[in-house]
């Protein structure tokens, strides 16, 4: 596996790659890799000649007062999880390579950005979208995999690639769970034992309203109510936002007519996590 640091020796790397008519894949990650990026890297394997995880942990989608400065990292950790998986290239910039000092040229997405994470995390997905612009113009995709464990981001993406006319094919991968339901996240690092094991209110609130949905209850507000009962049961727990929106729109509704979206943002002691699911009437 080669390891690049620069994105002039990507872009070159991704270049000649591409005029020998390899098929690229690419997995952008912020590093301090699971077995969630794992399970990407491997659907990009499966996809594409060439794959290459690049582990930029980006200022631009971190906000003034959230975990830049001790977003966990293990380089040697990820170098050796991106070998075992079988990655081509590992593409690790520092972080000053990546953006121009002055800098100003951003991509805002203006619809789907709107409510969940871009509501309480103003900017957010402007960095995402952009980075992830950039990271696709440095190595060159055929095909691009992200996680369903974002999946807000993930439709911003969709929507990003549409409306510029990227010629990316996106895939999403199902979100990774430890045994008790906790969706794998490099942010699970900064729990405390007991936070650890009240972290599970997530996955428990989701099945809730899965289960009402199932036993015939149509009303959004309802299933909210019993999502947010759950997390009320975990004292370490303050929910951020819970939310049911359409999953194509993101737009909140009253009733499940068609697949909708639990989305929830939620606290635990300090650490702010996310968990997601589709209803289906
Ligand atoms: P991150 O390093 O957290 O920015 O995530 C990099 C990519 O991995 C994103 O596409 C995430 O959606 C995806 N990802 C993170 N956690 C998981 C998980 N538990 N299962 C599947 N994909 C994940």
């Amino acid at each position: 596996m080669q390891i690049l640091t620069t994105p002039r020796a990507m872009q070159d790397a991704a270049l000649t790659l591409r005029a020998a008519g390899r098929r690229i894949g690419v997995v952008p990650t912020m590093g301090f890799l699971h077995e969630g990026h794992a399970s990407l890297i491997r659907l990009a394997r499966a996809r594409a000649d060439v794959v290459i995880v690049t582990l930029f942990v980006n200022p631009a989608q971190f906000g003034p007062n959230e975990d830049l400065s001790r977003y966990p990292r293990d380089f040697e950790r990820d170098r050796a999880l991106c070998e075992a998986e079988g990655a081509d290239i590992l593409f690790a910039p520092g972080a000053d390579s990546v953006y121009a000092a002055d800098a100003s040229v951003w991509i805002d997405e203006d619809r789907l950005s709107r409510g969940l994470c871009g509501a309480s995390r103003p900017g957010h997905f402007r960095g995402v979208c952009t980075v992830v612009a950039k990271l696709f113009n440095l190595t060159q995709p055929h095909v691009a995999v992200f996680g369903e464990k974002d999946a807000q981001q993930l439709r911003i993406l969709r929507r990003m690639v549409r409306d510029l006319d990227i010629p990316v094919e996106v895939v999403a991968g199902p979100t990774v769970r430890e045994t008790d339901g906790l969706a794998m996240s490099s942010r699970n690092a900064y729990l405390s034992p007991e936070e650890r094991l009240q972290a599970t209110c997530l996955r428990r609130a989701l099945d809730a309203a899965a289960s009402r949905l199932a036993a015939g209850e149509r009303s959004a507000a309802a299933l909210r109510a019993a999502m947010a009962e759950v997390i009320a049961g975990a004292p370490l727990a303050r929910a951020d936002y819970i939310e049911i929106v359409d999953d194509e729109t993101l737009e909140p509704v009253t009733l499940i007519g068609r697949p909708a979206l639990a989305a929830m943002a939620v606290f635990v002691g300090r650490t702010r996590l996310i968990d997601n699911a589709v209803l289906r009437p």
